[in-house]
């Protein structure tokens, strides 16, 4: 740990032997220097290593259009981006068939078995846009195979064809879709591998992940399960994260380690990504027989399902990346044995610059539990050395907990104080240009961290503070390893480091450079491990949850404490006036880092405004009531922009006339009846027997729509069973009045057929039929935002519902 003494005893400390006697003043100007060029070469080795994980995070340079044949190319993928990418393209949308051709086209062209499978499928996952009601969808997926030449087995390249309504989805998912085919294109030049290789471009991902669900449960390429590789993007650039695997992944992180040019990924992600509200095809594929890894690139998330989520956005590294990995990926399961896939246990594993490190999780608490007994180790040694007393380290422990406390508290509130100066913030998932606010994020935890350190060191010293962050790192390494155990080897390791570290510092001479060695190596660690969790951290969960960035680059500064010592004078080393003068420099790092914070969430609010480029979001929505005639605006803006207030005010809940639309609260206000149709009901039959009637119903837009609903009043009928378009649905009970609802997506012209066994509790059953479109142009009242105004990446943006009530 290189810790000075905090004894008086130990002030005057011990001449070297062979080391002439110098005179107190000589010694107290010579020995500042030393120690100073000893930090100063410390601090540059660390910054040497964090700029290597920085380089190693950076994406690749996009190959060219005449890159090799058998290589992935982003220039030659980034064709078909433009193509797929050219207009919002939804399920079900003429723009979606227009894609859907393309793609077949491609793919027929590389000269593969492609096939569409056409079916309607159910949800899967727990989508919140579920809420109406059972969710199905008709969809149309892309499936193209490579034969295999001596198959063990298939592997399963994944992404979705169709976009958002908001917008054309250059990178979500036109990228994934387009690797897939720039990966089928590099595979069909080279040899034939020994396993099947399944292309499934899957339709409806953004509705209910219907097409993966479909294809999944029902084709027969999917029938013997396999390993999947499904690629995404939630943004427009950095790297592509490995960010999910299914459950027991050494084998297939192993193989991710090795075959992947550039592995990047974390075992703390899948736990992150767990407690998010996010899904994709993965989920489908999971719910069935199927092993696999999942991939995304989530950096510039501003744009993510917005109409900005064009071609010219994307970050064509990040398409290289996503390429490199998939065809790495696809060539080694091609290749290996994919009957023994499934290993007895999950791995941990992280990035380290030009590879990926994993070990088993069964690893995991030992490894905790190990960094606690060098810890109290440390301790031991630390009291016997006379370089803390028992009470101190206690002290050290207990005031840890500040910074810890208070860096993501800080960040919060600075983060409240940016979206108060810039209220639309608040509906976005990261700003535009988030950089400067991380930065600030980070300038302010430095500050909060200098700042604790400043106030406490003299008093307690840099031994008992330096163990107080060992302990917490330690400590939190053992509650992860039980509670969160992907993400245990963030703390447990850089604890076990610096616990090392130190009692290799106390075991040597102090005056030697092997102390500085020592906790240089430590604060390497802490470096290489923690350094990517913060920087990822801050696109993964946007800049509203920057606190847990910044916790964990406190956690860093706390493993990196005795470098960031060697900084100040040794404690109790000098007296008069270079003590005095040292004492008044102690102040400053802190201060420099504060107004660093201060200076860069300025830089943030001046360079990232609101303008025709980077719009502030707003989100709208029309609802027609076709029976009353009665219409309205609504938004899901909690505290709407000036632009979203022209059209709501107060707050309803559309449940009862929308069921539709889920449950949410909304701003509402009134709006001027368009002569728009409800959706028309046919009874195809309606039959009787006992106390039960099956009502067979057609429900038929009048207008081109991009779902329906179908809802029954169970307070004049209790539903029994259900079929929808010929397969059984859940009877899931819902709140309220409609106490029971399906939502189809994608619906086909000829409408779509529903079946309910009712035992009717009135003389008539109440059903309440919706549909919805896109585009509010054209509405009466409706008025063209201004260019620095735009429409949220949401799945309602825009959305024009009509419902109706029928009873029957
Ligand atoms: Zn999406």
């Amino acid at each position: 740990m290189g810790v000075p003494p905090t004894r008086p005893a130990d002030r005057a400390p011990a001449r070297p032997p062979g080391v002439p006697p110098t005179r107190p003043a000589d010694r107290a100007l010579a020995r500042p220097r030393r120690r100073l060029l000893a930090a100063l070469a410390a601090l540059a080795a660390l910054l040497a290593v964090g700029a290597g994980v920085l380089v190693d995070l950076a994406t690749p340079a996009p190959r060219p259009a005449d890159a090799p044949a058998d290589a992935f190319s982003a220039e030659r993928a980034y064709q078909n981006v433009k193509v797929i990418a050219a207009r919002p393209h939804v399920a079900g949308s003429a723009a979606n068939d227009q894609v859907r051709e393309h793609v077949v086209g491609v793919l027929r062209g590389l000269g593969l078995e492609t096939e569409v499978q056409d079916t309607v499928a159910p949800e899967a996952g727990q989508l919140s846009g579920a809420a109406g009601g059972a969710t199905l969808a008709r969809v149309r997926n892309v499936v193209a195979r490579l034969p295999g030449t001596d198959p063990t087995g298939r592997v399963f390249l994944v992404a979705h064809y169709d976009s958002v309504q908001s917008g054309p989805g250059g990178n979500d998912d036109a990228a994934g879709t387009s690797t897939i085919l720039e990966v089928a294109r590099a595979l069909a030049a080279g040899p034939r591998p020994r396993n099947d290789v399944v292309l499934v471009l899957t339709d409806a991902e953004e509705a209910c992940l219907c097409g993966a669900a479909g294809f999944a449960a029902d084709h027969p390429l999917a029938a013997d399960g396999g390993v999947v590789l499904n690629l995404e993007a939630r943004g427009s650039t950095g790297p592509v994260i490995m960010f999910e695997t299914s459950r027991n992944n050494a084998k297939l992180v192993e193989a991710f380690g090795r075959a992947a040019p550039h592995p990047v990924g974390t075992s703390f992600a899948v736990e992150i990504y767990r407690a998010l509200p996010n899904d994709t095809d993965f989920t489908a594929f999971l719910d069935h027989r199927f092993v696999g890894l999942n991939s995304a690139y989530i950096d510039g998330g501003a744009v993510y399902h917005t109409p900005l989520d064009v071609p010219a956005a994307m970050n064509r590294g990040s398409l290289q990346m996503h390429g490199d990995n998939a065809l790495g990926l696809a060539r080694e399961f091609g290749r290996t044995d994919l009957r023994d896939l499934r290993s007895g246990h999950d791995d941990t594993y992280f990035p380290v610059p030009g590879r990926l490190v994993h070990y088993p999780g069964w690893l995991t608490l030992p490894l905790a539990l190990a960094a606690l007994v060098a810890v109290g180790a440390l301790s031991w040694l630390l009291r016997r050395r006379g370089r803390a007393t028992a009470g101190r380290l206690a002290a050290g422990v207990g005031l840890t907990l500040v910074p810890i406390v208070a860096a993501p508290l800080g960040a919060g509130l600075l983060w409240t104080a940016i979206t108060t100066i810039r209220p639309g913030y608040a509906e976005l998932l990261d700003p535009y240009r988030p950089v400067w606010y991380r930065l600030a994020v980070v300038a302010l935890a430095a500050a909060i961290l200098f700042a604790w350190y400043a106030l406490t060191r003299r008093r307690f010293g840099p031994a008992a503070l330096a163990f107080g962050g060992l302990f917490w790192l330690a400590l939190f390494g053992v509650l992860l390893a039980v509670l969160v155990p992907g993400g245990a080897y963030l703390t447990t390791l850089p604890a076990l480091a610096g616990a090392l570290a130190g009692l290799a510092a106390l075991a040597t001479r102090r005056d030697g450079p092997w102390p500085v060695v020592a906790v240089t190596l430590a604060g390497a660690v802490a470096v290489v491990i923690l350094l990517p969790t913060v920087v990822l951290l801050f696109p993964a969960l946007g800049m509203g949850m920057g606190g847990v960035a910044a916790l964990f680059a406190v956690l860093l500064g706390l493993a990196a404490l005795p470098v960031v010592d060697l900084l100040h004078p040794q404690a109790g080393g000098q007296r008069g006036l270079v003590a005095l003068r040292a004492r008044r420099l102690g102040p400053l790092p802190a201060g420099a880092a504060a107004l660093a914070a201060v200076v860069l969430a300025g830089v943030g609010l001046a360079v990232d405004r609101f303008d025709a480029a980077h719009p502030v979001p707003t989100h709208l929505m029309y609802a027609l009531d076709a029976g009353t005639g009665k219409a309205q605006w609504l938004s899901h803006e909690e505290d709407p922009q000036p632009w979203t207030d022209g059209y709501v005010d107060g707050t309803v809940s559309v449940a009862d006339d929308f069921p539709g639309l889920g449950d949410a609260e909304l701003r509402a206000g009134p709006a001027q009846a368009a002569s728009l149709p409800a959706p028309k009901l046919d009874t195809l039959s309606d039959t009787r027997s006992g106390d039960q009637r099956v009502l067979r119903v057609r429900v038929l837009p009048q207008r081109p729509v991009r779902l329906l609903s179908l809802h029954v009043d169970t307070s004049t009928a209790e539903v029994r069973s259900a079929t929808v378009a010929g397969r059984d649905v859940p009877v899931k009970a819902r709140e309220g009045r409609w106490g029971f609802g399906v939502v189809f997506h994608a619906p086909p012209p000829e409408g779509v057929e529903v079946t309910l066994t009712l035992v009717p509790k009135a003389g008539q059953v109440n059903l309440r039929a919706m549909d919805a479109s896109d585009g509010l142009g054209g509405l009466p009242g409706f008025r063209a935002r201004p260019a620095d105004v735009g429409v949220v990446g949401s799945h309602s943006s825009e959305m024009l519902a009509v419902a109706r009530t029928y009873p029957l």
